[in-house]
């Protein structure tokens, strides 16, 4: 965010500070631990952070589990890698399952005071009686119970007497509220469910807007930012921190990030995992942190990528391609550049010695001049890409066809002095010869081509992605969004030829394969066999689409 206008949350912010309404400023960030994060959620963690740090304040990473049914411990565990991972470190690490027993004595004050009751309603007499934006609601007739009477029961609801949905506790508002969600809302609710912390001790569980200001008060929050979806429960947020007369937090909302060609909710992505239309949440086709991790997004991209984005009020859907960009522009600074030829067709030049190889040097990175060159063999027999050499090429190509000259990158020019096609047609071999320093001197040469040498190559497998989705908001189209799924969002190359220094190239680094794009090391390599995942081309391919 830095060098860019102030966002309304920091004008916010500022005016606070100078006012002295408080003198540090306290965040947090609270995922529910019931799927892996998502860009969205990247979004969230550099606000979040990122204005505790750019304010000298402090972020709290706090878990929202209270829904024992979704959540478990593997989630809790990749939250927090992924949150380290972008560049963050929380000042305290809470989950609001540590304030269960805090929660349940607010409830009880909150009884005490007159102000919530058990309903035997079920839920769905509770949303037949909750009436609408014309027409208030019905109260329920266990609405005016004696506060011991309320008192024993919510007792009695903690101790396990009732079967789900038996009873609920309500707080006590105002059945014809403009605001639906003022309709005594839902604080409480019997769920007899193994919780992945509190184990068994529970059976009663906290309603999202009973647990969430009354989390961010204990903690002090001072300015709990939240999406735009929320927007109507600030009233009940601020009534029930006024009713319980705890710390004032205060409730913010922005709008929610999305991203084209991708579906952004934890339920539509674990649907994804579930029916293995990918690999897993960290499938490098997914909009998840883990995903984008493995797919060879750097932290820095996804940090400058949600500032370009910026915040706002207005949700709106953010183009995959400035997504892609901020990668390309981090990789071009950092990615050593190496040659890998996908698509191999042999070419031979005839007047090199057969079985002798020479090093030539090689920049590992022309952005980046302090890592020097790499020394590669080169001999008589070199793979090139198949699409690097026409028969009959039309006026504008530039690589290699009959009596064409071409740079072969760090190595010298070649002249094509004939080629060999197999009994199917195609392109079998290309012979060429090496042009002298003589020779050279009286041709000119437009192209530049990458080449792997056949003798020491090592061989590798290939993953392409492309988007997802075939249409730019699946989530929207009519019908199941899984329709929508891109079948050929993975092509799988099995045998590429790679420089062989890359052989010692580790899990998760990241290279420039000359002319193809970005390339790291995915985690399903062995060492039998190394995997790059393509992390993204070198230009926007869907520009012109
Ligand atoms: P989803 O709907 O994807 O499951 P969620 O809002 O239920 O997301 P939480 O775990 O509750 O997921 O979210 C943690 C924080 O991240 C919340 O403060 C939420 O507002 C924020 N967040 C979630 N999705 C986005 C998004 N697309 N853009 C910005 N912030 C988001
Ligand atoms: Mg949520």
């Amino acid at each position: 965010m830095e060098g860019q206008a102030n966002n309304f949350l920091e004008d916010i912010i500022e005016k606070h500070l100078e006012e002295g309404k408080y003198d540090s400023i306290q965040t947090r960030f609270p995922p529910e631990p019931n799927g892996y994060l998502h860009i969205g959620h990247a979004a969230s963690i550099c606000l979040n952070f990122g204005l505790a740090k750019k304010y000298g304040g402090k972020c709290n990473l706090r878990f929202d589990d209270t829904n024992p049914l979704a959540e478990e411990t593997e989630y809790v565990e990749s939250i927090q890698e992924d949150v380290k991972w972008l560049g963050f470190q929380w000042d305290q690490l809470f989950f609001t399952s540590d304030y269960f027993e805090t929660l349940y004595g607010y409830a009880v004050d909150l009884i005490k005071k007159g102000l919530a009751y058990v309903d035997d309603l079920s839920a769905e007499e509770i949303a037949a009686t909750k009436g609408n934006m014309e027409k208030p609601g019905v109260e329920s007739p266990h609405r005016n119970r004696s506060i011991e009477e309320n008192l024993q029961l919510f007792a009695n609801m903690r101790a396990g007497k009732y079967q789900d949905g038996e009873k609920v506790l309500r707080a006590k508002i105002d059945m014809s509220h403009p605001n639906l969600l003022m309709r005594d809302p839902l604080l409480y609710r019997i769920k007899h469910a193994h919780h992945h912390r509190t184990g068994d001790k529970w059976c009663i569980y906290p309603m999202y807007d009973f647990a969430h200001g009354q989390s961010d008060s204990i903690e002090k929050v001072t300015h709990s930012i939240c999406t735009l979806e929320f927007i109507h429960h600030r009233p009940l947020y601020d009534w029930l921190i006024d009713k319980l007369e705890i710390y004032p937090s205060h409730q913010y909302e922005f709008a929610r990030r999305n991203l084209d060609y991708t579906v952004m909710s934890k339920r539509r992505l674990l649907q994804l995992v579930n029916e293995k239309h990918v690999s897993g949440w960290d499938d490098p086709r997914m909009p998840t942190v883990s995903g984008l991790r493995r797919r060879g997004y750097t932290p820095k991209s996804i940090r400058d990528f949600v500032a370009s984005m910026g915040i706002s009020k207005r949700e709106n859907s953010v183009d995959m391609g400035l997504l892609e960009s901020c990668l390309r522009n981090d990789l071009n600074k950092e990615a050593l550049r190496r040659m890998a030829v996908l698509d191999p067709v042999k070419l031979i030049i005839t007047n090199l010695p057969d079985g002798q190889n020479e090093m030539v040097s090689s920049e590992n990175n022309p952005e980046k001049p302090e890592t020097g060159d790499r020394k590669i063999p080169f001999g008589r027999e070199v793979w090139i890409e198949r699409e690097d050499f026409m028969e009959e090429p039309p006026k504008k190509y530039f690589r290699l066809g009959p009596d064409r000259v071409v740079r072969l990158k760090s190595a010298g020019i070649i002249r094509c002095t004939g080629f060999k096609k197999d009994e199917k047609g195609e392109i079998e071999e290309i012979y060429c010869e090496l042009l002298t320093d003589e020779q050279v001197g009286e041709v000119k040469v437009k192209g530049t081509i990458h080449w792997v040498n056949v003798s020491t190559a090592k061989t590798a497998e290939i993953r392409l992605y492309d988007r997802l989705f075939t249409v730019a908001d699946p989530a929207k189209q009519e019908g199941d969004f899984k329709e929508y799924i891109n079948p050929d969002s993975l092509v799988t190359i099995h045998t590429a030829y790679i420089e062989p220094c890359l052989a010692e190239a580790q899990v998760g680094d990241s290279f420039q394969f000359l002319r193809k794009g970005y390339f790291c090391v995915d985690k399903d390599s062995s060492e039998k066999k190394l995997i790059f995942n393509r992390s993204v081309g070198l230009k926007d391919a869907w520009v012109n689409k």
